[in-house]
């Protein structure tokens, strides 16, 4: 009997032969992952095998001993490749009946595709008799739910569009109604600018606190971002996580540059749109992955007025008017060059902001002085400037991403001063 209070665990277990040789990506595991955190239950482990049946037999086994529900996908196809069902048959003593309902909904899918139907096709109708089925509304392949020592088990195919259309229909609602799993709170709080290990040092003894109060604290970093997940469950775990967030809002006023699943480039978008101002960009090391950040966003419209990629020197000279002098004189990876061209583009595009960078990306170009990763940003509003110097790394990918999502949280810095 499981402890009052304890948390439900799960194990997902994907099966295909093209998941080991990565000719698929294993995607579910993620997608059903993150469905199951947003119920409260655990995932424990994640197990990807073979079409093999005695991999399958080996998995199920293994996974009941240590979880209350174990979800499968994958396998169920018409083809003589896909053996999930005949091993489940076999697992939990069943016949293969055939569910009318599904061989109806096959007979249909097939004459709206205008197709005759196969055999293989009709095969898929037959069902385990002691399992319950989940119709499945986006292909043949059913789901089917099978209940064995208070475990249970869910099999679903492995095409991600029809998986997730089962477990969306039908198999989320029925996993929380049999497991009355504890309620979950979290928060994501966003920050950039600070990387995740000098976050996770100065956050030393705030974590601690947290953790003793039972709030759970997930890094997870990704190029120039870290998200900071805080999460509790049980009847209190709104109270106990709100409890952690304002003190992370006094540490770093600066770093934090929104919360939830936001990106960086819709909370500008966002921060622009609601105080009714325009941008442009002036990019030269960024080759236009700034405008293509805000432009990705439905509706940037409002707030994009146009960019310009100045990628040489004749061309910052004869499109943003930046003196050849200046050039000259300091290079044009320099504080005095990426100032013009952010003032200079606001001034053309007659924008409240202009944003401009100009940087070293590599892997070739570094000096001693400005080596490889050198990056000048720039903003700039008709009575502010912010112009800051940025070293990056050495990876030519990298340096363009954090240089452009650098340049937005410079735009949100200037917009929330
Ligand atoms: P199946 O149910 O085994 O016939 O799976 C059909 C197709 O779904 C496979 O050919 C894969 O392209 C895809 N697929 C199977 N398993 C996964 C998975 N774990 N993640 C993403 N796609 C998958
Ligand atoms: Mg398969």
């Amino acid at each position: 009997m499981k402890a009052f209070n304890s948390p439900t665990l799960a194990e997902i277990i994907t099966i295909g032969d093209e998941l080991l040789i990565g000719q698929t990506v294993d995607t579910n595991s993620a997608w059903l992952g993150n469905q199951l955190f947003e119920i409260g239950v655990q995932v424990i482990q994640i197990t990807s095998i073979s079409d093999e049946p005695k991999s399958i037999t080996k998995a199920l086994d293994q996974a009941q001993r240590r979880a209350d529900l174990i979800i499968l996908t994958g396998g169920l196809g018409p083809t003589k490749d896909d053996l999930t069902k005949d091993v489940l048959c076999e697992y939990f003593e069943s016949n293969l009946v055939c569910d009318e309902e599904a061989l109806n909904r096959i007979t249909d899918y097939f004459k709206s595709l205008n197709k005759p139907i196969l055999e293989v096709n009709e095969r898929q109708a037959l069902l385990p008799d002691n399992c319950e089925s989940l119709i499945n509304n986006y292909g043949t392949a059913q789901g089917m739910w099978f209940e064995r020592n208070n475990k249970v088990f869910l099999s679903l195919p492995g095409i991600p569009y029809e998986m997730k259309g089962i477990m969306l229909d039908f198999g989320l609602a029925k996993i929380k109604n049999r497991f009355n799993s504890l309620p979950l709170f979290k928060r994501t709080v966003l920050f950039h600018g600070i990387a995740e290990s000098e976050l996770a040092d100065q956050l030393s003894s705030w974590q601690e606190r947290a953790q003793t109060a039972g709030v759970k604290i997930a890094y997870l970093p990704s190029p120039g971002i870290v998200k900071l997940r805080v999460s509790a469950s049980g009847a209190d775990a709104k109270n106990l996580v709100d409890n952690f967030i304002p003190e992370l809002y006094k540490l770093f006023p600066n770093k934090i540059y929104g919360e939830g699943l936001l990106t960086l480039p819709e909370v500008v978008f966002t921060n622009l749109k609601n105080k009714g101002l325009t941008i442009a960009t002036a990019e030269s090391c960024t080759g236009g992955q700034i405008s293509r950040m805000i432009t990705a966003i439905p509706g940037s419209s409002e707030i994009f007025v146009g960019g310009i990629v100045t990628y040489s020197n004749k061309v910052k000279t004869k499109e943003l008017n930046v003196d050849p002098n200046l050039i000259e004189k300091f290079g044009a990876v320099s504080e005095h060059v990426v100032t013009q061209m952010a003032e200079s583009v606001r001034q053309k595009m007659n924008t409240d902001i202009g944003v401009a960078t100009s940087g070293i990306a590599g892997p070739a170009g570094g000096t001693e002085h400005k080596p490889v990763g050198t990056v000048w940003i720039s903003v700039s509003t008709i009575d502010q400037v912010l112009t800051t110097k940025f070293s990056f790394g050495q990876s030519r990918e990298r340096n363009v991403l954090k240089a452009s999502l650098s340049a937005l949280n410079m735009v949100n810095e200037l917009l929330n001063r």
